[in-house]
């Protein structure tokens, strides 16, 4: 039997990631300081730890509500009343193995072979492959370093047909760092409305901005509630990348199949995480904590990247990542990252992993502890002075 034949044409279309496949490169090399993860490198704060041991002893052990367990949703529920968004908790909202188990939910629940989806280029990667395999097209919307990589209208204007069904919007960003400022959100939102699209808004850095910025929900502008997936997860700001949950906010009619579709897919996210989200959202604990060290290694590493001959830097508002630009050593993204961590021992991803308008670029996360991050830039300049 071939096996390679059993295999629908969807699952055959799935390519691995840029950023896995890049990882993939760099095995068996020594020694590599590796600014390519995207996930905190703290553990989970020792307090949610605790209390989730508690429950764990006290029989939170059993599958939830395929929505989610209604005490979680209802701390999810308040917690986005600080964004100023109302949500029945009943209703409204649904917990999910991690923020990708929401938006694949959302997704395969919504695309309809033919339906285009609007997506900033450069662009976290999954969006893509997610929109592609649930039947969709990915229709890039170019972003640019002079904008400060924050989305626009009129470059969205010109990619809107009637096809499009969906616009993907993920400020904070991931790979820019960009937040897109309140003016130009609530421009996207006149955008949306006046082309009735839906939009999943990808708000999973919500709690990572910097300089006293505070972010906004482009479902919080007027009319915006009933056409706005709000997607969020405590995988970045409270450091549970592994406990895989995060949840969706949004109108009734579409969270009821998503739920349906969970029942069919994993049943329900992690009851036992599930059970520290009260405590985790009211308490918000370590939250402040490691967002200080996020900032001062954002400073770190601006500061210390445009101070490197031929690499600049715009400073990111937002999310752990930095986006420079390399374009002036006349090697494409990927050779660049690939002579970085080959020579130089550091791992980056190249910009043009997240898309054509990436190229030029290299992301490089902060996540990481300052001494790996001072050996970094260290190394990062050697390399760059021995390519002359
Ligand atoms: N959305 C963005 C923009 C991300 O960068 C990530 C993870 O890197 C996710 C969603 C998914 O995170 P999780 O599934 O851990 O919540």
């Amino acid at each position: 039997m071939q096996l390679e034949n059993l295999l629908n044409d969807r699952a055959k279309e799935l390519k691995q990631g840029g950023i896995r496949a890049f990882f993939d490169k760099g095995i068996g090399i020594e020694d590599l300081v590796n600014l390519g993860i995207g996930e905190p490198d703290f553990h989970t704060p020792r307090p949610i730890v605790d209390e989730a041991y508690k429950h764990l002893l006290n029989g939170k052990t059993h599958y939830s509500a395929n929505a989610g367990d209604i005490g979680t949703r209802e701390a999810v529920a308040g917690f986005l009343t600080r964004y100023g968004l109302s949500y029945d908790p009943k209703t409204e909202i649904i917990m999910t193995p991690g923020g990708m188990g929401a938006l694949s939910l959302a997704l395969l629940c919504l695309l309809a072979p033919g339906d285009e989806v609007l997506i900033q280029d450069p662009q976290w990667l999954n969006y893509n492959s997610q929109v592609k395999f649930c039947g969709g097209t990915p229709v890039p919307v170019p972003v640019y370093e002079e904008d400060a990589f924050a989305l626009k209208v009129e470059e969205l204007e010109k990619a809107v047909t009637a096809k499009t069904k969906i616009l993907m919007v993920n400020s904070p960003n991931n790979p820019t760092g960009a937040v897109i400022p309140k003016e130009q959100l609530q421009a996207i939102a006149d955008f949306a409305v006046k082309h009735d699209l839906l939009v999943i808004s990808d708000e999973v850095y919500s709690e990572l901005l910097y300089d006293g910025n505070t972010h906004c929900s482009i479902a919080s502008f007027p009319g915006m509630k009933e056409r706005t997936l709000v997607i969020n997860s405590f995988s970045k700001p409270f450091a549970m990348t592994g406990w895989r949950l995060g949840y969706t906010a949004g109108p009734q009619v579409i969270i009821k199949k998503m739920t349906v579709l969970q029942e069919n897919v994993s049943a329900c996210a992690s009851m036992p995480a599930q059970a520290v989200a009260k405590f985790t959202l009211e308490t918000l604990t370590g939250l402040a904590e490691m967002k200080e060290q996020y900032e001062k290694r954002r400073i770190l590493m601006w500061e210390g990247l445009n101070q490197i001959d031929g690499i600049s830097c715009i400073k990111p508002v937002g999310a752990f990542y930095l986006f420079p630009n390399i374009s002036s050593f006349g090697l494409s993204s990927e050779e660049f990252a690939l002579r970085l961590m080959q020579e130089g021992k550091v791992t980056t991803i190249p910009g043009s992993a997240f898309g054509a308008h990436g190229e030029g670029y290299l992301r490089v996360s902060y996540a990481n502890t300052v001494e790996n991050l001072e050996k970094a830039l260290e190394r990062i300049a050697a390399f760059v002075k021995k390519l002359g």
